[in-house]
């Protein structure tokens, strides 16, 4: 029996019933990684060892009787953003490329603690900017569903790990949709939660104020038990909010849902792939089947989302990545004559094409006389987008729309056309711009057998409400992950 194409779910369920080992559990994905990873290129590093001893650890304590989470024993992939003590952790950034953290990210810390095994950490775009895993400095991730095209990204290593059974699940960051295009284009689930619900801290910064990691994985209960643990307030990281939050995979309810009312953004479905609407509006009417009530909103920022998106993360992005100058930590120039040249030669040669692009684009942003005419308004744009969504969830409990406007992309085809790839994430930036949580959920193939997501936004801290949704439409779809490569 393969174990690797079961979810956390069920294996959680195995595992506490003692009918497998953690043991046997990370051996048959570390079976499976040999077998496909050179396909995929999912993995950045791999931790085999340490996940091994790790899973003995927990077996141990299982059969001593100890009492144990849920997540206990199950292979977790972590993209390589979010720092892991004593694993290297780049950034795929030649920049990064031997840093190894003498400390863990909180949501690590919290993952540890509830004992999960770590089969290493997941390849991403450069830094997180980018849609497609091609602006890695290391190699290109591929789509399982179809090796020629990308998985999406930044969080394409997670998304494509997840997908083709070399981890459990995983854990992504979203600044503009990096969780969940990425979970689009791979045909499996992933959360972007409310901002300030989880710790940012050991999160190597992109956009300090989008940023959030979130849980990627093959069912809507699996991302519930993943995001159930890793969110809560941190004392490290001041933008968290002091809240309870529920047992969400104990409190998902399908009743509830079907008593909702969902608003269809007619801006989200201008311009998108005709096979991607047609899917997405057959899922509009499965869920209308079970009694769930549609009415078609307006946002009309959506418009300027995207260009506002760009100047907001690009800015924060040039200023946090101020830090890497080869003084305190990774790459330093080899050869250099004084301090400025140091700098120079280290950031040109340590960042690749597409970070190097943000940082003069969120400098220029910055600069005086600019800072008024793109900074500044990008900002007050942003007050008007939580204006709009607000106005928007006084008339319905969530939002519909499709999470991207195309399937999976050739390798190849938009890396040399920036602004070909930025659309990619004209469906997700506005829930960053206003802090929203969304999730996206597959909803079939077009004709090429490439996956279709569709995307469920909510009011801030409406996870549970996007799970029970999510859950609905996972049973009544009858939908059931298919394993690529097998
Ligand atoms: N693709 C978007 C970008 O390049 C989003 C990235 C992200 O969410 N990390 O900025």
């Amino acid at each position: 029996m393969s174990l690797y194409d079961k979810t956390a779910y069920e294996l959680s369920e195995m595992l506490s019933k003692k009918e497998i080992s953690s043991r046997e559990l990370t051996a048959d994905v570390f079976q499976r990684i040999d077998a496909v990873e050179d396909l995929t290129n999912a993995y950045v590093t791999l931790t085999r060892e340490e996940a091994m001893d790790r899973a003995a650890e927990i077996d141990q304590k299982r059969a001593e009787g100890e009492e144990l989470s849920p997540l206990a024993g199950i292979p977790i992939g972590i993209k390589d953003n979010i720092c892991t003590k004593n694993i290297r952790t780049t950034c795929s950034s030649k920049m990064l490329e031997n840093f190894v953290p003498p400390y863990n990210a909180t949501v690590m810390e919290r993952l540890q603690k509830d004992g999960i095994v770590i089969p290493g950490k997941l390849n991403m775009d450069e830094f997180a900017m980018g849609s497609s895993t091609e602006t890695s400095y290391f190699k290109t991730t591929k789509n399982p569903h179809d090796l020629t095209r990308v998985p999406g990204g930044s969080s394409g290593g997670s998304a494509s790990a997840v997908a083709a059974g070399e981890c459990i699940a995983a854990l992504g960051s979203d600044t503009g949709g990096s969780i969940r295009q990425p979970a689009s284009l791979c045909g499996i689930f992933g959360l972007k939660p409310t901002y300030g619900s989880v710790s940012r801290f050991g999160l190597v910064a992109f956009a300090s104020s989008l940023d959030q990691i979130g849980p990627i994985g093959r069912s809507t209960k699996d991302l519930a038990m993943l995001y159930g643990a890793i969110c809560g307030h941190d004392h490290y990281d001041a933008t968290t909010a002091y809240r309870e939050y529920p047992d969400f995979l104990k409190e998902i309810n399908t009743a509830v849902a079907k008593d909702m009312v969902i608003g269809l953004p007619k801006e989200y479905f201008n311009g998108i792939d005709p096979q991607v609407e047609e899917k997405v509006r057959e899922a509009i009417k499965t869920l209308e089947g079970c009694g769930v009530r549609f009415k078609e909103i307006s946002l009309p920022s959506t418009e300027y989302a995207l260009s506002a998106y760009y100047i907001i993360a690009s800015a924060e992005a040039s200023s946090n990545l101020a830090r890497f100058d080869g003084v305190k930590y990774g790459y330093r120039t080899e050869n250099y004559t004084g301090l400025t040249d140091m700098y120079e030669k280290t950031r040109s040669e340590g960042f690749g094409d597409e970070v190097k692009r943000r940082i003069m684009l969120g400098t220029f942003v910055l600069s005086s006389g600019y800072y008024d005419a793109y900074y500044k308004r990008a900002k007050l744009f942003q007050k008007q987008v939580v204006a709009e969504f607000n106005q928007a969830f006084e008339g319905c409990d969530l939002i519909l729309t499709p999470t991207s406007p195309v399937t999976a992309f050739k390798i190849g085809e938009n890396i040399g056309d920036p602004l070909k790839m930025y659309m990619s994430d004209v469906c997700t930036v506005t829930v960053n711009i206003a802090g929203l949580p969304a999730i996206s959920i597959p909803c079939g193939k077009d004709d090429k057998g490439l996956p279709i997501g569709l995307q469920l936004i909510g009011p801030k801290f409406s996870e549970q409400a996007l799970f029970n949704m999510s859950e609905l439409y996972e049973m009544e779809s009858g939908f059931s992950y298919e394993m690529p490569l097998k």
